[in-house]
């Protein structure tokens, strides 16, 4: 069984400190795959400047040296791998980016540009370094999508890595290997007793003619241990995998704590690998 972290909205507001806060005692157990957002526009939360919040400008990534210089290392001492989240990660008054903006097909190709560009060549031209560069996951931010986001970012090749759960098949764009996925996961819900409206993250990769699709588990302010213990129990027992998802941003002390105690469990089981998000897609 596979273990993966993922954590979300890394970008130009994103102070090292505040990953190294995290992550200090965990990425050397497992690597971190980082969301990052190329072009920040801001958005209410917190970690962003109120300033921020409204004024609309996208910050390049690289305006935040300390940061990407921070990244690289990472990278380069397999701590951390890369995942494109979003472009600018906007909110638009009729949805989230990758429902509501114009040109999802631009925001991908751009967006992986530029995440190798700054994150990757500067650094060193080794096989090593460019290997571990390869962006291969895509995280909608919010985990929204249209069926036209979905499919900008299947043509562009990368796996998606979410947190939506139900099987919509008329929120996807549809290729010849939906119907069975739509009856995996029907099979799967009545397996474990759930109906349709039931919660379910499905523990198995969904592949599609040109991408796969994997689900993660939250971890949030209120987000118990045991209620991951039981989801990671699941997930075991059906032979599937795990990745937990959270945002550093609002990692607390009892978060923290939290996840250091679903690690502890998962470790003890010794047929459990942890490993970087993209592996979860081999
Ligand atoms: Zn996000």
């Amino acid at each position: 069984m596979k273990l993966a972290i993922r954590d979300d909205d890394t970008c130009y507001f994103t102070d090292p400190s505040e990953l190294e806060r995290v992550y200090h005692d965990v990425w050397d157990r497992v690597p971190i795959c980082l969301a990052a957002v190329p072009f920040a526009i801001g958005y209410e939360r917190a970690g962003i400047p109120r300033e921020h919040w409204h004024d609309g400008e996208a910050f390049a990534l690289e305006r935040n040296r300390a940061l990407t210089g921070f990244l690289k290392t990472l990278i380069a001492g397999r701590r951390a791998t890369i995942a494109l989240h979003g472009y600018t990660h906007q909110d638009y008054p009729d949805g989230f980016e990758f429902q509501a903006a114009p040109d999802p097909e631009r925001r991908v190709a751009d967006g992986l540009r530029y995440l190798r560009d700054t994150l990757g060549a500067a650094t060193s031209k080794s096989m090593t370094i460019s290997n571990s560069m390869t962006i291969s996951i895509f995280v909608p931010p919010h985990n929204a999508m249209s069926r036209r986001g979905l499919a900008a970012v299947g043509a562009a090749g990368l796996n998606i890595l979410g947190s939506f759960l139900s099987f919509r098949p008329s929120m996807r764009p549809w290729d010849y290997m939906t119907p069975a996925n739509w009856l995996r996961v029907r099979q799967f819900r009545r397996r474990t007793g759930r109906t349709r409206d039931d919660r379910l993250i499905y523990p198995h990769v969904l592949r599609y003619a040109d991408h796969a699709e994997f689900g993660c588990h939250s971890l949030i302010p209120g987000t118990t241990v045991e209620e991951l213990t039981a989801a990671f129990d699941e997930a075991k027992n059906a032979g599937g995998d795990f990745c937990l998802a959270t945002h550093y941003w609002e990692v607390d002390a009892p978060m923290k704590n939290v996840l250091l105690r679903f690690l502890d469990h998962a470790a003890r089981d010794s047929d459990v690998r942890f490993v970087a998000a993209e592996e979860l897609f081999a």
